[in-house]
């Protein structure tokens, strides 16, 4: 395998104000097409920890990205730093001063030097054109090494990795054995569970194919992997062979959000749904309507928040908000037999609980949750006590409230 460091730039980094998602998702590309990451390292906006990271890295690697610095301010130096390294020099870089010309009048913005400083390359360099931005990419190689320097901008970055740099590094390297995954999402056994039921398969796997355990979100991934061409084959028969071992918890076989994967078999069945979220407050909805498409079977979510809400928008009876409660199995049924009612869905999820530190009661403390999934056949509810702090509980919670729809 072609060899990989990814060094990322940036004081935000290390004061930890900005999570370094850059590298974690070049790190995925880059190994999805075949090269092994050795090291994702990340330097602040200092010249010297700039210059020494790359002259001590470069030895190392076959191919060293960078990201971050390639700004219009005073603290991007990554340009100057490459010049030093390379001992050349910036040079006027006619298209993209153009392309910033253009960049800048399209959006009414002046033109002002710092952003004319921005089309100055180093000498000698490929430069990679950014579409989404005003800084460039640079892509610079000798008979060894590669190195490529892309904009910190998330958005940026990865529109120039897609176009450009991933395009490049697949013509520059054509034996590249892309690595290939298989997935197997579960829903009610933990790790340690699942591990004790896969002993034998385990034990039988070929060297070629690696398991990993994957826990998140309340949910266990599996992930068996393989860079052997010749064993896609055999990736698939034990791929068959997970699904059948763990077919009484498997809840999807592709790498996909559990809400996507929801979505696909309403989505299948021309089935909408609907929502009622007392606790978890519009982030079911949210999940359901980040991914394109979802008008097809998502209707709405009412967040019925305060009890009152409950009572005048889905008839909940005032008195049970006492007693049974308002995290009760009655309330939550009734919320979701309302609003699928009032929205004419084919389905409905409702969610009461109580996420915490604060709130609960003798017969449902901080931690219980009642969901409700509601079809005109029948409602199912479950309770679930969690034991999470809000945010964990608000996730698990949504995960619950996903797989009761898929019982
Ligand atoms: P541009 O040239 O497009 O202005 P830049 O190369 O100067 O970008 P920075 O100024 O370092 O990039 O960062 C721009 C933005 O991108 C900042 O808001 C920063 O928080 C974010 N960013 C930078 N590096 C990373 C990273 N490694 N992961 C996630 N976000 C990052
Ligand atoms: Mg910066």
């Amino acid at each position: 395998f072609p060899q990989a460091i990814i060094l990322t730039i940036g004081d935000e980094l290390l004061l930890g104000e900005t999570l370094d998602t850059n590298s974690a998702w070049i790190a995925t590309k880059l190994h999805e097409t075949g090269f092994k990451v050795l090291r994702r390292i990340s330097v602040g906006d200092d010249r010297q920890a700039i210059l020494q990271a790359l002259q001590e890295e470069s030895a190392r690697t076959d191919l060293l990205i960078m990201t971050g610095g390639l700004g219009p301010t005073s603290d991007d130096m990554t340009k100057t730093v490459l010049c030093d390294f390379f001992h050349t020099r910036l040079v006027l870089h006619e298209p993209t001063l153009q392309h910033i010309t253009s960049w800048l009048q399209q959006r009414g913005t002046p033109l002002l030097e710092r952003n004319r400083a921005q089309a100055l390359v180093p000498e000698g360099c490929t430069v990679l054109p950014n579409p989404r931005g005003t800084a460039p990419g640079l892509w610079f190689e000798n008979m060894q090494h590669t190195w490529i320097a892309l904009p910190g901008v998330p958005h940026e970055m990865k529109g120039l990795m897609e176009e450009e740099v991933l395009p490049r590094l697949k013509q520059k390297w054509p034996a590249l054995q892309a690595i290939q995954h298989r997935y197997v999402l579960m829903y009610g056994q933990g790790e340690s569970q699942v591990a004790e039921r896969l002993v034998g398969f385990e034990a039988s796997l070929p060297k070629n194919i690696r398991l990993a355990y994957l826990p998140g979100n309340g949910l266990l991934k599996l992930r068996l992997s393989t860079v052997d061409g010749l064993a896609l084959q055999l990736l698939e028969d034990y791929h068959q062979q997970l699904i059948t071992l763990l077919s009484d918890i498997v809840v999807g076989t592709e790498n996909l959000p559990y809400e996507l994967l929801i979505a696909q078999k309403l989505l299948a069945k021309k089935a909408t749904l609907a929502l009622a979220e007392s606790c978890t407050g519009g982030y079911l909805a949210h999940l359901f309507t980040s991914h394109p498409g979802s008008s097809a079977y998502f209707t709405g979510s009412l967040v019925c928040y305060n009890p009152e809400v409950k009572i005048q928008w889905l008839n909940v009876p005032a008195e049970w908000i006492q007693q049974p409660g308002v995290v009760s199995e009655p309330v939550a049924r009734a919320m979701a037999e309302s609003i699928r009612e009032k929205l004419h869905t084919d389905y409905a999820l409702a969610i009461t609980g109580w996420l915490g530190p604060d709130g609960g009661t003798p017969e449902a403390p901080v931690g219980t949750v009642w969901i409700a999934a509601s079809h005109q056949s029948q409602t199912l509810t479950r309770r679930h006590q969690l034991r999470g702090d809000r945010q964990r509980n608000l996730i698990l919670s949504a995960t619950h409230a996903l797989h009761l729809l898929d019982e």
